[in-house]
């Protein structure tokens, strides 16, 4: 029972968004001190290996079908409305109008559930689509200025107790200590090669984004069509900062930028959004900065379990927690709920906890 009291109680490994969710659903349950994450990179820094400070980002319809992603959608769209309403400016989160549309495979199931649940949901007529297209839906989404987002959780989670340590370790039993009970496994594309995980079913999915001044671009667009996928994301809170996208290249783990890709997704933004075209005095997008990031997918969707891990005779509770591929903002906060229900049972109780 002491050894509760120690702050690697329980380890995080991993400090992006996935990582950083899962801290906060303990925090909010009062073990702040009891946690300690460990990752290679932390909230602030930029690197190839570091997805998270590289999203959109919003809430869309880019999840899967299946019940999980459905679930995880559901709790992450209902917390970051939250964050929206009650502290929109400090964490980076903002309520904005949205439209997406279809070419032609539409996920009728997926959006009758999203209908659900969703602020101001709307299908559209035929005549309010753009030509080519077979459907499309408006709504409020969620959009977040990623990097800011991060920083806010980082100094959020620190003020509730939690530690962090940049550290690099080679496995899994190096990323705790003698005290640790519980560990949150939460490393993003490393799960692909990572000593103890190896798991064949994860794989990158290359994005190039381009960051962009564009004044008067207020609204979410994204357009699926047979082998592409096009958004414009107004940035909240960043002085008109727009990110506009996007590739989804299965398999490619390539960190380089492209020119022609950057032309075509100046093309394909400009035609889906009449107010980035007109930006500018109708100059069009201002091109602040060129990225790619590598979205953590994983075959089948991503893996919340709990296995065991021995250290020197000891068994500790592993929860593993990683493959949000596309979604790791969207999704993160109802799959960090689902993997902390995995080890609630052993938690400290409210006496203990109370006096932390
Ligand atoms: C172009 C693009 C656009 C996107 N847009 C959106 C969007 O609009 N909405 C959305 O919801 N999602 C979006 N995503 C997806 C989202 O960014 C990811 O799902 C999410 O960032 C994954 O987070 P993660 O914590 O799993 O991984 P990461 O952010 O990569 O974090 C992994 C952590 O593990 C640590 N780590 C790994 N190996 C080790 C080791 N050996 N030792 C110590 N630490 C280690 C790293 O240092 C890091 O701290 C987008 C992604 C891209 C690339």
């Amino acid at each position: 029972m002491a050894s509760w009291k120690a702050k690697d109680s329980i380890v995080i490994l991993g400090a992006g968004i996935i990582g950083l969710d899962v801290a906060l659903v303990l925090v909010r349950k009062g073990l702040g001190p009891l946690i300690t994450v460990v990752a290679e990179y932390l909230p602030g820094d930029t690197a190839p290996d570091y997805t998270s400070p590289w999203a959109g980002c919003n809430y869309s319809s880019i999840s899967g079908s299946d019940a999980n992603a459905l679930r995880w959608d559901r709790l992450g769209y209902r917390h970051l409305l939250q964050l929206a309403t009650q502290c929109s400016a400090e964490s980076f989160v903002a309520r904005t109008a949205s439209t997406e549309i279809w070419d032609d495979v539409v996920p009728n199931d997926k959006i009758k559930i999203m209908s659900e649940y969703l602020e101001n949901f709307s299908v559209m007529t035929p005549e309010q689509l753009p030509q080519g297209a077979a459907f499309g839906v408006t709504f409020n989404t969620i959009t977040l200025h990623a990097p800011k987002h991060l920083q806010w959780l980082y100094t959020t989670l620190q003020a509730a107790g939690v530690t962090f340590v940049r550290r690099s370790v080679t496995d899994l039993p190096s990323a705790v200590s003698p005290d640790t009970k519980i560990l949150f496994n939460c490393i993003g594309n490393a799960a692909m090669s990572f000593p103890g995980v190896k798991d064949a079913k994860c794989y990158p999915t290359r994005g190039q984004v381009l960051l962009v001044r564009a004044p008067g671009v207020k609204r979410n667009m994204m357009r699926y069509g047979n082998g592409y996928i096009t958004y414009v994301i107004p940035r909240p809170l960043s002085n008109d900062q727009v990110i506009l996208g996007g590739y989804l290249q299965k398999n490619v783990g390539d960190h380089a930028t492209y020119d022609h890709e950057t032309k075509d997704i100046l093309k394909r933004t400009t035609a889906l959004s009449t107010e980035l075209a007109s930006s500018n005095n109708g100059q069009g997008p201002e091109i602040l900065g060129v990225a790619s990031g590598l979205r953590p997918s994983r075959e089948g969707g991503a893996r919340v379990e709990r296995t065991e891990l021995v250290v020197g005779g000891k068994a500790i509770a592993l929860v593993h927690n990683y493959g949000a591929g596309g979604t790791g903002y969207q999704a993160g906060y109802g799959m960090a709920l689902d993997a902390v229900r995995k080890i609630e049972q052993m938690l400290p109780t409210q006496e203990l906890t109370a006096s932390l």
